[in-house]
Parts: structure tokens; C-alpha cells; sequence
């Protein structure tokens, strides 16, 4: 008797490893068009990039900083708006119920490179996409009358990662499973995945997709041992984030635009469930970070508020830090990818949608690759067997940080 006469076995259309954005945009883009997906996951569910990321969806304007539009800019550009239609639920994935933390996002720049944003953002390019705000419309923590600078408002919107999370687990929940890469075993053949053996239940897809973030590159050097996307490789860039606990009240979603073309401080604000605020700090802060230990960015995270908040008091403020890399396909001198990225040899998809922003713009490339491969929607997978363990959902960091319940 053979191996596959003796067990289980599922033949879903397409079988997805990773559960972050990418994984679970994808399994609900293409439940949607009647193809019978499973997604393996080796620890939690977003718990990687996703629900470590700001939720910041955003049109790119915080790349031209440098005073003018990169072609990335130009291709996120219709982004938010996207993000929009989805929560609306006008687009492919249903987003309905997902909490938005600010519509909005704001910029603000400090005295010293003031002149510089006011003609830049004057530019013809940027009008309708950023408006310069009166002082009465100021985000309350910099509405003192010691801050000197400007602040502008983009078309950028941010999300709550947790409720992302809820929403697009919710159609799937019984095809995330949980996958043990201790216990499972992967066969690969040469036109791609042949099967996957998952807590002795065999799953034989006809199309895998990668979107495993920093996984894909464990997962890449497999499928390259069957000859398998010779050419490709990934590239990860860390950040050292900050937390900051508070009991300020102010709630800022922003960049502080500093010298340099990039923000020099980004700022989302996340609650905890006895009401008090964190803020999450990424920017250059973050980039530069990964050079200092973690009491050394634990103080420049703070000399950084007292230098852009000095009447805020973060005495009482608990401050926390995250190492986290950004995983992405490997781009010439560590360069910013342009765009979602996703590439087709034979049976296997490799992913990274290197922001979650493009998420749709990823949701589009994929679709066009199975519709390239001629892949058409197969019989009904039925019940998911119970042997097959269902993966957990993660949390954010913020809970990770300081406790569920603060
Ligand atoms: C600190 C930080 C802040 C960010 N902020 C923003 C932002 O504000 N706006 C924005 O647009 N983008 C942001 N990003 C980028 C964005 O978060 C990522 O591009 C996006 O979340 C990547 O999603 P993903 O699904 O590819 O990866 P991940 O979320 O990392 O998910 C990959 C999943 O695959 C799983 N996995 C790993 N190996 C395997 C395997 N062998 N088999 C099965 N599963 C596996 C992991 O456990 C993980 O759950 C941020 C990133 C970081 C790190």
C-alpha cells in the first residue's frame, strides 16, 4: 500500500504558508473566487511583522519627504483609498467591522526645516493629498503654545491591527492550521510543493503560495534545492521599536519630519484595557536603534520626546522595546521594494507584500499569477479533519508589552 492509500489526504487548489497580512489577505481573496485554500502557520497568527506593524495605511506620501515622488510613491498612491472601498465592503476582501484608529494621519514639522516643508508640500504634485492645519486643529499633544512648528494632515488612515486580524480570520477560521515544522514533513517535487504532511494527514495543493515573511527565506532555500526560483532571495531589515505606557491621554498619529527624507519619529497611539495609552515609536528612531542597546534606545527614546514634547511629562511613562525585522524580497543595497512583490515558477507563488498598505496591490498580483497558471476552482474540500490542530490567533505587542490588562 502506498503512503498516500494509507492516509488522509486533502487536495485543496491552493495551499498558503504564513497567517500574517499577506496569508490571510490571500486565503479570503481567493475563497472569494471559489478556490479551496488552506493556510499552515508555524507560531501565531499575525504574530510576526502584522501585529507587530503601525497600522499605518498609507499613500506614500511620507517617501517624498525628500522633496519629490519616488515611483513608489506614485504606486501606493491609490492605496488608502482601496483600504477605504474593503471596510466599506466595495473591494475583493471584506473588511467590514475593521476598527480605524484615525481617519487621518498627521505630519508636523519642528521651527527648524519648517520652510522647506511649506514649499514642498505647495508643490503641485501633493495638492488635495495633504492640507495645512490652523493651530485649532492641531492634534491635542501639540497644541501648546511652546510648539513652534507646522502640522499638515494626509489622506492616510490607521488601522487597529487586532480587529484586522478578527475580521480576516473570521471567514477562515477552520482552514488556518497549525503547522509543526518539528513534527510535519514538506515534499517537494520539481514543479513545486507535492505535499504536505501535517499531524499524519496528508495535504497534496495544486498551487502553494509563500507568504511566510521572514519564513519565506528558510522555505525559498527548500524549494530552490528542486530547482525552484533560482534567482530569488530575501532580505530583512531590523527595527528596534519603542512602547511608551502613559496616562497622558493625548492620542497622536503622526511623523515628525526632521533634516533627513525620512520621518524622524513616527507615532501611533494604542490603548490597553485599563484605559491607558501607548505610544508606539518607529521612524528613524526605530531605524537607527538597531545599532544601541536596549537601554541606549530605552534614553534616546525619551531625550527624543523631552527634545519634541518638553510639556509633556513622561516621568511615570513604562517604556518597553521591540526587535522586529521587515521582511522583504532582496533588493539591491538594501532598497525599499516599490512594490508588492509576487513571483510564479511552475506550481509555487513566493509573496512578501513588504507593506502592509499593499495588501490589495498584493491580492492583485496573485490573482493575475493564478489566472497565468490556468488554475480553475476544484471539487469542495468538506470538513477540515480534527486532527488537523487549528493555528492560534496572536496578540498585539502592546499586550505582549505590558499585560492584557496593563
Ligand atoms: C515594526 C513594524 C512596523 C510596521 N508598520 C507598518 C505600517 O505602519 N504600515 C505598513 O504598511 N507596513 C508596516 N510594516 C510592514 C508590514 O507590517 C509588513 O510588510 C507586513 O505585516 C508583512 O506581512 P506578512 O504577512 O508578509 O508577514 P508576517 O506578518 O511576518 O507573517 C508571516 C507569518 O508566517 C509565519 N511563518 C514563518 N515561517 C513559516 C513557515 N515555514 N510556515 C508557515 N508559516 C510560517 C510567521 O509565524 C508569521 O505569522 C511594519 C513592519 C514592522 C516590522
Amino acid at each position: 500500500m502506498t503512503d498516500s492509500a494509507r492516509t488522509p489526504t486533502l487536495t485543496p487548489d491552493i495551499l498558503i504558508f504564513g497567517g500574517g497580512i499577506a496569508g490571510l489577505w490571500l486565503i479570503n481573496r481567493l475563497r472569494e473566487r471559489g478556490y479551496q485554500c488552506l493556510l499552515l502557520e508555524t507560531g501565531t497568527l499575525g504574530g510576526a511583522q502584522t501585529l507587530a506593524s503601525q497600522g499605518i495605511i498609507h499613500g506614500g506620501l511620507k517617501y517624498a519627504l525628500g522633496g519629490g515622488l519616488s515611483s513608489e510613491s506614485e504606486a501606493i498612491a491609490g492605496m488608502p483609498d482601496r483600504w477605504r472601498a474593503a471596510i466599506d465592503g466595495r473591494d475583493k476582501v471584506d473588511l467590514s467591522g475593521l476598527r480605524v484608529l484615525a481617519d487621518t494621519q498627521n505630519l508636523w514639522s519642528t521651527g527648524s526645516v519648517a520652510s522647506r516643508m511649506t514649499s514642498f508640500f505647495a508643490s503641485k504634485m501633493l495638492r488635495g493629498r495633504i492640507e495645512k492645519l490652523k493651530r485649532d486643529q492641531f492634534p491635542s499633544a501639540l497644541a501648546n503654545p511652546r510648539f513652534k512648528g507646522q502640522v499638515y494632515r494626509l489622506d492616510d488612515l490607521v488601522v487597529d491591527t487586532e480587529s484586522l486580524l478578527r475580521v480576516l480570520v473570521a471567514p477562515v477560521r477552520d482552514r488556518l492550521l497549525r503547522f509543526d515544522p518539528g513534527r510535519d514533513h514538506l515534499e517537494w517535487g520539481d514543479d513545486g510543493l507535492r505535499a504536505a504532511r501535517i499531524n499524519g494527514v496528508r495535504i497534496e495543493p495544486r498551487l502553494t503560495v509563500l507568504a511566510a515573511g521572514e519564513g519565506n527565506a528558510a522555505l525559498l532555500a527548500d524549494a530552490q534545492k528542486s530547482r525552484l526560483f533560482p534567482r530569488e532571495a530575501a532580505q530583512s531589515r531590523p527595527l528596534k521599536m519603542v512602547l511608551v505606557k502613559h496616562r497622558l491621554g493625548h492620542r497622536l498619529y503622526a511623523h515628525c519630519v526632521g533634516a533627513s527624507n525620512k520621518p524622524r519619529l513616527t507615532v501611533t497611539t494604542h490603548e490597553l484595557p485599563d484605559g491607558d495609552l501607548v505610544w508606539y515609536l518607529g521612524g528613524e528612531l526605530a531605524e537607527k536603534g538597531v545599532e544601541r542597546s536596549d537601554e541606549q534606545q530605552i534614553a534616546a527614546a525619551r531625550a527624543e520626546l523631552d527634545a519634541l514634547f518638553p510639556w509633556l511629562d513622561f516621568g511615570d511613562a513604562r517604556f518597553a522595546i521591540l526587535d522586529v525585522a521587515r521582511a522583504e524580497p532582496r533588493q539591491h543595497g538594501l532598497a525599499k521594494p516599490d512594490n508588492a512583490y509576487a513571483r510564479r515558477d511552475r506550481d509555487l507563488i513566493i509573496t512578501w507584500p513588504t507593506k502592509l498598505t499593499l495588501a490589495p496591490d498584493l491580492g492583485d498580483r496573485v490573482d493575475a499569477l493564478v489566472d497565468e497558471h490556468g488554475l480553475t476552482p476544484g471539487a469542495p474540500l468538506g470538513e477540515v479533519p480534527e486532527a488537523l490542530p487549528r493555528a492560534p490567533v496572536g496578540q498585539p505587542q502592546w499586550y505582549r508589552s505590558f499585560g492584557e490588562h496593563g
